[in-house]
């Protein structure tokens, strides 16, 4: 037989928006379980250094989260390790089902799901998944040591990516569909200096080569944009960081979205098109996309589930106010 939990205030998904709601929630004595996901602590875990997040000049992504995570529990989060197959939003108590066979049931839900990387879509990056084509240069880079690398992308991500990558190969081309970079001026700067990295200016990447026995990438086919040239890049590692698409799946039928697919949220709020439930971070977010904006989204979700569980409950609904204890008669 499944068991049942309910909560209050049920968050789902366990990076910078998750846990900082989860820490809110837990200071309003809304006693939230948070289920982590696949991912725990979210993507800054396949991260090296991050260097804005504020009080830290530099901080390494993993260890972040984990004291992140470290926090939420101390104020009084039930972190759980699972991962949410379903959502029904249709009525309350909201029910979400998780792969372990739990069923958590809550009167209000923080979607704090993120984005999850996206691919080429070309069949050939399909074949050589985990055989040389990687989409996290943290947990794959140790293996192309004195090898030559690739990396596709223009944004943060893929600069990061390949400045991280000549740690460990003997070169590494990045390929970018356009003439200029996305990427902040202070990572550019850092990659043009970088004496192993080569620039690919106006390519996309068309087919991914290689071998089937052993199975493992030899190089990539690159096309110029508008002569439509043909270059073929040798390298034993494709690492494709071409940007993230939000993690909307459990929700996509049952909310507004916007934007391609991003959960739609009131002007200034987390509310979503369904009553008490909110969304925070990546998964609503098409613009920022940051740690910090990310747990800036994760308090505003709590204290607007805390206002929406007062309401509920029918009490003088608070001002969304930090310091307001919603009643133990939300739950
Ligand atoms: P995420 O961090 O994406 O976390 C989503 C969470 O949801 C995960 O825990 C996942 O397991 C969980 N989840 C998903 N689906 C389910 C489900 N069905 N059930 C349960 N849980 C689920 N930002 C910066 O500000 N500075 C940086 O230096 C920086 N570096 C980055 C480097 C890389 C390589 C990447 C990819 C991103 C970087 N970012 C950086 C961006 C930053 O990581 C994101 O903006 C931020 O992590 C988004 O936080 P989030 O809480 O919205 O979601
Ligand atoms: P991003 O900013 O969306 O950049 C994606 C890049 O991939 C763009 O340069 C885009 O090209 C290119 N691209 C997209 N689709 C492509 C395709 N099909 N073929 C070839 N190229 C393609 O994504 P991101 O770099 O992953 O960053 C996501 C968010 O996380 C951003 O907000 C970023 O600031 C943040 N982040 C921050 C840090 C940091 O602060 N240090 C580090 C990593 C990520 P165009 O430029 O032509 O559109």
């Amino acid at each position: 037989m499944s068991d049942t939990r309910h909560t209050p205030v049920l968050i789902i998904g366990s990076g910078p928006a998750g846990y900082t709601a989860a820490v809110y929630a837990s200071r309003a004595m809304l006693k939230p379980i948070l289920v982590q996901g696949i991912q725990p602590g979210g993507q800054l875990t396949i991260t090296t250094d991050v260097e804005n997040w504020p009080g830290d000049a530099s901080v390494m992504g993993p260890d972040l989260m984990v004291r992140m995570e470290a926090h939420a529990k101390e104020m009084g989060t039930e972190i759980i390790g699972d991962h949410i197959m379903s959502l029904d939003l249709s009525k309350r108590p909201f029910t979400a089902k998780g792969d372990s066979g739990t069923v958590y049931t809550a009167n209000a839900v923080i979607l704090a799901t993120g984005a999850q990387a996206k691919w080429l879509g070309l069949p050939s990056e399909e074949h050589f998944k985990g055989f040389g084509v990687s989409a996290c240069a943290t947990c794959d880079g140790f293996f192309y040591r004195g090898q030559e690398i690739v990396v596709i992308g223009g944004g943060n991500t893929a600069v990061e990516e390949a400045l991280f990558l000549t740690n460990f190969a003997s070169k590494v081309t990045l390929i970018h569909r356009r003439d200029s970079l996305r990427a902040e001026k202070i990572m550019q700067q850092r990659l043009f200096k970088n004496p192993k990295v080569e620039i690919l200016w106006d390519h996309t990447v068309e087919e991914v080569v290689g071998s089937d026995e052993p199975r493992g990438v030899e190089g990539v086919r690159a096309r110029h944009v508008e002569t439509g040239a043909i270059t073929e890049i040798p390298c034993k590692g494709f690492f494709v960081a071409i940007g993230h698409a939000p993690a909307t799946e459990l929700v996509s039928e049952q909310l507004d979205m916007h934007n391609g697919g991003y959960v739609k949220v009131e002007a200034g709020s987390t509310r979503t098109s369904v009553p008490g439930v909110f969304a925070a971070g990546d998964l609503t977010d098409h613009i920022y996309r940051q740690a910090v904006t990310s747990a800036g989204m994760g308090c505003m979700a709590a204290l607007d589930a805390e206002k929406f569980l007062a309401e509920m409950a029918g009490e003088a609904p608070a001002e969304a106010g930090v310091y307001a204890v919603a009643p133990d008669a939300a739950e």
